[in-house]
């Protein structure tokens, strides 16, 4: 039973991840301190707290509808560089799997490969800037060369994604506020990839039941 990402699996997901931004915010915060302005754990909170809300009132039918909350509530709530970037990832998203209740591993890998090239298109990072682009690139590699069980995608998506969030430390940051700091950012773990090594441990918790 439950190969498939469904509707209940999509609530699952972002709620489970509104919770576990919300028990990390301060960790979120220090790491964002330390090269930034401080302020992505509480932006983050503040946007998925909304994003509960939105989806605790509302119904969906269909995945493409669920996600477009999620983005656009995150769009309007989250700020900094971040919002943007995450609003656009969920939002397309929304779009790859618009009219659809499930989405089978493949289907979801797709999706999650066109939510992670829309913020590699908004953000014009690459591959070694030290953002969140540096988790979630090599965790959708991970994901797809994983096979078709969904947990254990999910799971190869969130160990990769939370080691390359940690290898991020001895780089220099190209992109962001952090840049500024120039050889200064350099041994500091980036928020960014912290928060998406998040996004997707929550995704593999949900899968694991799935
Ligand atoms: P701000 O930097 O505006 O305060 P946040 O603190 O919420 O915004 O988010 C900072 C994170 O956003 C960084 O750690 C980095 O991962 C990500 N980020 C910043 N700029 C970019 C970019 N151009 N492309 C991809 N990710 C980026
Ligand atoms: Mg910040």
């Amino acid at each position: 039973m439950g190969t498939s990402f469904t509707l209940k699996e999509a609530r699952s997901w972002i709620n489970t991840a509104a919770a576990d931004i919300e028990k990390n915010s301060s960790l979120l915060g220090d790491l964002d301190a330390a090269i930034g302005d401080g302020d992505h754990g509480d932006n983050m909170a503040r946007g998925f707290t909304a994003v509960v809300k939105k989806l605790d009132t509302g119904s969906f039918a269909e995945l493409g509808a669920l996600f477009k909350t999620v983005g656009m509530t995150l769009l309007s709530t989250v700020g900094g560089a971040a919002g943007p970037l995450y609003g656009g990832f969920f939002l397309t998203l929304g779009k790859q799997s618009a009219g659809k209740t499930e989405l089978d591993t493949p289907g979801l890998a797709t999706a999650l490969e066109a939510g992670v090239q829309d913020i590699k298109h908004r953000g014009k990072a690459v591959l070694g800037d030290k953002t969140m682009v540096d988790a979630l690139t090599p965790a959708l590699a991970a994901f797809k060369s994983s096979g078709d069980s969904l947990p254990a995608a999910t799971r190869a998506a969130a160990e990769t994604a939370a080691d390359a969030a940690e290898k991020t430390s001895p780089l220099l940051a190209r992109k962001g506020r952090a840049s500024y700091l120039g050889e200064r950012s350099i041994g500091h773990k980036d928020p960014g990839a912290a928060s998406s090594a998040i996004l997707l441990q929550a995704l593999a918790k949900v899968c694991a039941r799935a």
